[in-house]
């Protein structure tokens, strides 16, 4: 590796941008980059210890490879995660995997429909129909009980009968330990990656973020301008909203027809569960039904008595006023789970968004110098609710592609990479799969009925049979408030509402969910604790100073003519709140980092519709509990 330095003429009294050289630059370090170092760790180096394979910046050692991460620690995640961990195990053994902190086996799984004990959901006909039989027939139904049905059987498709249950956070930190123990690789948390440094059609590396600047970005006191790593091959594994990935979109396209329009926010907590639980280790449990229909739940025992659990919010949703903090309050206070859960202690809590576009939010996979694995690059199959295991499997080709290229010193071309990378990917079972769960969704955009019949649909027939709709743009997607609550509350009260809200300044989100007649949430300082206390129990949140705002809004003007704020009313941590004259202010010390607001926002952004107003870029800290 060597470091250079250059000065650009509009920076001359600026120090130095700093450049780096190596093989190989990663971007993120999530499970897609796992699989990738993991796999490239046990090429790179003969059992003599000589190079197998040379780096090109310094010769006689083996390929330099950085990777960097945003978050402070490598261990950065929220997710589940159950899985099948068929990729995973191609790289190890169940007896390594046993050793990662928290990991389960799964034991026993259930599908279960949740009932609305509260009358406050917005359920359509079918839904309150299928409560009543439900309900009139329970006593004699042996799946039925604390207002919930346990479906006989899980669905083929989404089963995990002989997988693992992992935290991300603790499985990453395994991985990043396991690389970094090699020497293969030099992994960087707490290093923002803001751009890719784009040299004509070639990606030569990226660019760090700067520090010592203000918020909007000016050069401060101790100014230091971002480093810029130049590679032959840069990685990117930045997850559904990464800023590199997304520039790579910006500049070279998505294939035509994909769009990246469907996206849901997970969040989560870690509980400890209270003495004496029911719940087995190694449970799974899948919920649909409640708090809204079109809300997905899951529930995974670890060990230990701890358990993962949490809701998916889903942008089909459509509502303008969502709160996934509270929602997921209400659906931990089931009946059917708060009887496990009465008496724990919440450990930590987070947010993260999902691409559920899939493959049909493919991007251009390679191209000269650049390749992208992961989330961001499709995989994730939104039929199986699958994610980690497949980015894995991801990296894990890409890494076997680059052992086949620099063994052969063939440069890490589009065509190259085509050849090697992207050929591995077509024909493996993550293509087949992510291919089979193509359009499952779609049927969620004419309804929650037609989406659980077209994911039924496209599962059982493996993709071939489907409730087809296209996505809407994604401010499309966003409701206008009579047309979403007008059938429960009169339109003149809900502009009413929102004018009275207006002038106090305040998100609309919990008046409306009171006046549909969710009741108060019951605090009890340990499981059921408010937004903002979770946000000082949930993890530790860090938004260290000397780096530009993380959130931008582009053009206040078109906030200004904005009839629906929905970028406060959702923000997963209020760190985005109503300012003066109602505008949206973002405060750093509260984001999560979820990366909701790169997709929820009301209106297109002038020149590219498929964007809204705000942009979630590079930035250091949030939000971080190692076992997410
Ligand atoms: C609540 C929730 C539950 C889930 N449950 C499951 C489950 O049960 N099973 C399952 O298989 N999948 C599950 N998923 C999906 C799964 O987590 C993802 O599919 C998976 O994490 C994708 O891996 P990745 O490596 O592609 O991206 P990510 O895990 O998103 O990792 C990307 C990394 O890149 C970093 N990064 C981004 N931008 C930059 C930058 N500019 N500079 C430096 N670093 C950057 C991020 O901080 C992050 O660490 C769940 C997701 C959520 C949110
Ligand atoms: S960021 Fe989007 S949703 Fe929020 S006020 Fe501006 S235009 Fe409206
Ligand atoms: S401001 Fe932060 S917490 Fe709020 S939606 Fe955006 S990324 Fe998530």
């Amino acid at each position: 590796m060597g470091l250079g330095a250059e000065r650009s003429a509009t920076e001359t009294a600026a120090p130095s941008r700093q450049v780096m050289e190596a093989d190989i630059v990663c971007v993120g370090f999530g499970p897609a980059t796992g699989g990738f170092l993991t796999t490239l760790a046990k090429h790179l180096n003969n059992s003599d210890g000589t190079p197998a394979l040379e780096s090109a910046v310094a010769p006689g050692l083996p390929l330099q490879v950085m990777c960097y991460e945003r978050a402070d620690d490598v261990g950065f995640g929220v997710s589940g995660v159950v899985t099948k961990a068929r990729g995973i195990r191609g790289s190890f053994t169940d007896a390594e995997l046993a050793e990662v902190p928290m990991a389960t086996p799964v034991a026993g799984e259930k599908m279960v429909y949740l009932l609305d004990p509260t009358g406050a959901s917005l359920r359509p006909v079918s839904f309150r129909v299928a409560d009543f039989l439900l309900k009139a027939t329970g006593k004699l139904d042996p799946w039925y009980g604390d207002h919930a049905f346990e479906l006989p059987l899980v669905p083929p498709f989404l089963n995990k009968h002989g997988g693992w249950l992992f935290s991300i956070g603790q499985f990453s930190q395994w991985v990043g330990a396991r690389v970094m123990g090699t020497g293969a690789a030099q992994i960087w948390p707490a290093t923002p990656v803001a751009s890719p440094v784009i040299e004509g059609d070639r990606v030569a590396g990226v660019r760090l973020a700067d520090q010592g600047v203000d918020k909007a970005g000016n050069p401060a006191a101790n100014y230091l301008p971002g480093m810029d790593v130049r590679a032959g091959l840069t990685v990117v594994g930045d997850g559904p909203v990464g800023p590199v990935g997304r520039a790579l979109d910006a500049r070279f396209g998505l294939p035509e027809g994909n769009h990246r329009r469907d996206w849901a926010v997970g969040m989560k907590f870690v509980v400890n569960l209270p003495a004496g639980c029911a719940l087995k280790p190694g449970t799974v449990l899948h919920t649909f039904g409640y708090p809204e229909p079109g809300i997905f739940g899951f529930m995974y025992v670890h060990k230990d008595g701890v358990a993962s659990l949490g809701i998916f919010v889903p942008s089909s949703l459509g509502s303008p006023v969502r709160t996934a903090y509270r929602y997921l309050q209400h659906w931990m206070l089931h009946p059917y789970l708060w009887k496990h859960l009465k008496g724990g202690t919440l450990r930590s809590w987070g947010a993260k968004t999902l691409g559920e576009s899939g493959i049909r939010g493919e991007p251009r996979l390679a191209g000269d110098g650049w390749a992208r694995i992961g989330e961001g690059s499709g995989s994730t199959n939104t039929l199986t609710g699958s994610g980690v295991d497949e980015a894995w499997v991801t990296g894990v080709q890409l890494a076997e592609a680059v052992v086949e290229l620099a063994k052969a010193k063939k440069p890490f071309t589009k065509e190259n990479l085509e050849a090697t990378y992207v050929k591995r990917r077509r024909s493996s079972w993550v293509q087949k799969g992510a291919q089979a769960a193509g359009r499952a969704r779609d049927g969620f955009h004419w309804g929650m009925e037609a989406g659980l019949a077209g994911m039924g649909l496209t599962g059982m027939t493996g993709g071939l049979l489907f409730m087809p709709a296209s996505a809407p743009p994604l401010h499309k997607q966003v409701k206008k408030l009579g047309a979403y609550f007008g059938s429960r509350i009169p339109a003149a009260e809900l502009e009413k509402m929102k004018a009275e809200h207006a002038v106090k300044g305040a998100a609309l989100r919990d008046a409306v969910m009171d006046r549909l007649g969710w009741p108060p949430i019951p605090f009890d300082g340990q499981l059921l604790v408010s937004h903002q206390d979770a946000l000082l129990m949930g993890g530790k949140v860090q938004a260290p100073a000397g780096y530009a705002d993380h959130v931008v809004f582009i053009d206040h003007s078109i906030c200004e003519r904005c009839d629906a704020r929905v970028c406060y009313e959702l923000c997963s941590a209020q760190a985005i709140a109503p300012g003066e004259n109602g505008l949206p202010v973002f405060d750093r010390e509260k984001c999560v980092h979820c990366g909701a607001c790169q997709w929820n926002c009301s209106q297109p952004r002038p020149g590219d519709p498929e964007a809204g107003i705000m942009e979630f870029r590079a930035g250091a800290g949030g939000l971080h509990s190692p076992e997410n």
